[in-house]
């Protein structure tokens, strides 16, 4: 899985998906750049999620607020306080960790071993295994769980409580050691801030330090009245936003999955208070559903539902993708409550009210949001489609099985030879289709090598201009996916692509 996984990197780079930023420098930790073929599939993603959101409820919209707020903002939304991660380094291997990160794997440790002894007497016991009643009475895996649950209830409590040394304490009573030395030779916690800050203004003028927001969500709740009120918007009604967000996160690894430069698709919905519950239900449901219809596979998905909730939250639950290494967070779900809306009435002084005429009431909504992150979706959506299969040749074909609305170029023109006019007339098709859909004019190398160049970006159709298509005016089309073709008229070239890649 882990060679899988190095695969897909460097098929991203050599395909011109995703290149490390800054390169000729030797790169820069944690930030990436899209290609000529990243960014189409980005864009496309973006739409989706955007057409997801916008077209198909009409009581969400959207909004592009900017990245640079006023500072009292992370003050009242708690990120200045609070938006740290516990950091400790091993004075050995002088790397360093997140302390949160090691207690985590240490319990995913756990629950692998769980999960091993029930499969190994679900092999055992054949069919009559009954394996919620061996978890619920084997002494071995009681054990495991009663020290999975111990272990967990001190991990929460140190945290919540802010207690540094608590944590230290079970790093070093479970006896985890750092991957790099293997030993477990610890510095003390540390609080460590994930947001950039930066100076507005120059220093003349009395410069003030401003954040790169860490998240796109502040700028949806302090606009939310505006887009009420010139939107004439009744509860509940949603407000969707895309833009970068930022962290600086001290564990940069796996590639895109976790940046310090990222982008994010938020959406808050607002709700009135006491009706959360089934708004949260409503969006969960409804995420999950736009997930599955990607088409990767319903079993690479599930739910996670958080036990440890932040501060500001009355229920939480991630989307989680199964990637290469390992199930892992693509989207939460968040019920914040009014936390956010009152903070912001705390600090800046000003009413953020709702008033609802029916009931003549003013309140402050509740909040539901969805939060993903365009990257990691992108990189499920690489993970899922990313595919290498014997063809009947013998041959090793690499193909990108994405769905054909989300494909960077959704037509490849392909000439059989560069004469006889097969050439213009490949050229002329693309020309008349380049503003339905994107084409892509190809007419280097053998056929076969260019068919495999399609496939491994992902182009779900090829056209192949022949002797044929000069007598009347028919092309075969190439399915990626089954590599079978068939004959078509060029004037009904738009029609059959359109009904396949239209989102
Ligand atoms: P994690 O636990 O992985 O750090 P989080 O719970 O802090 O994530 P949220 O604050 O809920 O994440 O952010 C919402 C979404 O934004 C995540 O589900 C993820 O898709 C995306 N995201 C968060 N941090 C990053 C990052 N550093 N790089 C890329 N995407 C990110």
């Amino acid at each position: 899985q882990e060679d899988l996984f190095k695969k897909i990197i460097s098929h991203c780079k050599e395909y011109g998906f995703v290149f490390p930023s800054s390169e000729i420098y030797d790169g820069l930790g944690a930030v990436y750049d899209y290609g000529q073929y990243g960014v189409e599939l980005k864009n496309n993603i973006k739409s989706l999620w955007w057409k997801s959101m916008t077209l198909l409820h009409d009581n969400v919209v959207g909004i592009d607020s900017a990245i640079f707020m006023h500072p009292r903002i992370w003050q009242a939304s708690g990120h200045v306080d609070a938006f740290n991660d516990p950091l400790i380094d091993n004075k050995d291997s002088k790397k360093r960790y997140r302390a949160d990160v090691l207690i985590e794997d240490y319990l995913a440790k756990i629950e692998d071993k769980i999960e091993k002894e029930v499969a190994k007497a679900a092999k055992r016991f054949g069919d009559s295994f009954n394996a919620q009643l061996y978890r619920e009475t084997n002494p071995r895996i009681l054990g495991y769980l009663e020290e999975y649950q111990a272990t967990q209830k001190e991990f929460t409590r140190a945290l919540t409580e802010g207690d540094l040394e608590g944590v230290r304490q079970i790093i070093i009573d479970k006896k985890i050691v750092c991957p790099i030395s293997g030993t477990a030779n610890w510095t003390e916690v540390r609080q460590f801030n994930l947001m950039f800050a930066t100076e507005m203004g120059s220093t003349a003028e009395g410069a003030s330090k401003i954040y790169l927001r860490p998240e796109t969500a502040q700028g949806i709740f302090v606009n939310y009245l505006n887009v009420q009120k010139t939107g004439r918007m009744k509860l509940p009604f949603g407000i969707a936003q895309i833009g970068k967000a930022f962290r600086n996160e001290i564990v940069a690894r796996q590639f895109i999955f976790r940046m310090r430069e990222f982008e994010q698709m938020e959406m808050q919905f607002f709700v009135t208070p006491g009706e959360e519950m089934k708004w949260f239900e409503y969006w969960k449901k409804s995420r999950m559903a736009f997930h599955k219809s990607l088409g990767m596979g319903d079993q690479k998905y599930r739910f996670h539902d958080h036990e440890k909730l932040a501060h500001y939250a009355n229920a939480a639950t991630d989307i989680e993708f199964e990637m290469p290494f390992g199930f892992k967070e693509v989207e939460g779900i968040h019920s914040r409550t009014d936390y956010d809306l009152r903070r912001h009435e705390e600090y800046s002084g000003k009413k953020l009210r709702y008033f609802d005429a029916t009931t003549e009431e003013s309140y402050v909504p509740y909040v539901v949001e969805t939060s993903i992150g365009v990257d990691r979706l992108f990189l499920s959506i690489m993970c899922g489609a990313y595919c290498e299969e014997k063809t009947d040749n013998g041959e090793i074909r690499t193909v990108l099985r994405l769905p054909a609305a989300l494909a960077p170029i959704k037509l490849a023109v392909l000439p059989l030879v560069r004469k006889d006019g097969l050439d213009e007339k490949a050229k002329a098709v693309v020309r008349d289709l380049r503003f339905d859909f994107t084409c892509q004019y190809d007419e280097k190398d053998s056929i076969g090598k260019r068919y495999r160049r399609q496939d491994a970006i992902g182009t779900p159709y090829c056209i192949t201009i022949d002797n044929q298509t000069m007598e009347d005016d028919t092309v075969t089309i190439r399915d990626r996916d089954t590599m079978e073709q068939h004959r078509v008229a060029i004037a009904d070239l738009r029609k059959e692509i359109m009904a396949k890649v239209d989102m």
